[in-house]
């Protein structure tokens, strides 16, 4: 049995300003008041998972347990088939420089090894999304969430973040960065993964 959502607060398990407000605009509609790592002076836990369910567990279990609070948890990238399923949950690690993180180089370092490859189009990929939802006594529920589709290249659009230029969503002509952010919210694997979440809310 899947354990129900009852309570009036939720902590989002982030330092992100970009999925706070994102979670925060999604769930105040069913009466829930949102709050981030930040708001509860958390530190950030390392992501020593191999996988996005295990990073996804790590940070939203010390969250809960930390704050004695239920907290929401993401974890996210993109899995290219001919390249093994990397960057996976390295997806973001691939951008990291000195000076921040670098998705235009992120992204060419994927296409170049694809290159390297002579891997035939269509360049199979997934972007994924685990939500994890703990409470403070060890109890957790897992939402997963994934959007098929194809690397592409060149780079098109810079309506997105992250990866959404080379990504072509499956049954699409455009790529994620080329989507209205609006449109691209209601499909994405994020979408995907809070639509199962929306579930346990509530009495039902
Ligand atoms: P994390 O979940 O914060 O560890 O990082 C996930 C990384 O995956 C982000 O930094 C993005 O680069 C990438 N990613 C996840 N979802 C998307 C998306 O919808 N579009 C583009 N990139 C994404």
């Amino acid at each position: 049995m899947m354990r129900r959502f009852t309570g009036r607060e939720l902590l989002i398990a982030t330092h992100n300003q970009g999925k706070l407000d994102e979670m925060r605009h999604l769930l105040e509609p069913f009466g829930i008041t949102v709050t981030g790592a930040r708001d509860h002076d958390l530190p950030e836990p390392e992501e020593t998972g191999t996988t996005f369910v295990e990073n996804a567990r790590i940070k939203a279990h010390s969250a809960a347990k930390a704050t004695d609070l239920p907290a929401l948890s993401d974890d996210s990238g993109i899995e290219i088939d001919a390249l093994g399923g990397a960057p996976g949950v390295y997806t973001a690690d691939w951008a990291e420089t000195p000076n921040g993180r670098d998705f235009e180089m992120a992204m060419r370092r994927a296409h170049d090894a694809l290159e390297a490859k002579s891997v035939p189009a269509p360049r199979r990929a997934r972007f994924c999304c685990t939500l994890v939802l703990a409470w403070p006594d060890g109890h957790d529920e897992v939402f997963p969430g994934v959007m098929e589709g194809q690397v592409v290249w060149p780079m098109r659009g810079d309506q997105g973040h992250g990866y959404d230029p080379i990504f072509q969503p499956h049954g699409y002509d455009l790529t994620f960065g080329e989507m209205d952010r609006w449109e691209k919210n209601k499909i994405s694997h994020r979408a995907k993964a809070v639509a199962q979440l929306v579930e346990v809310f509530g009495d039902g």
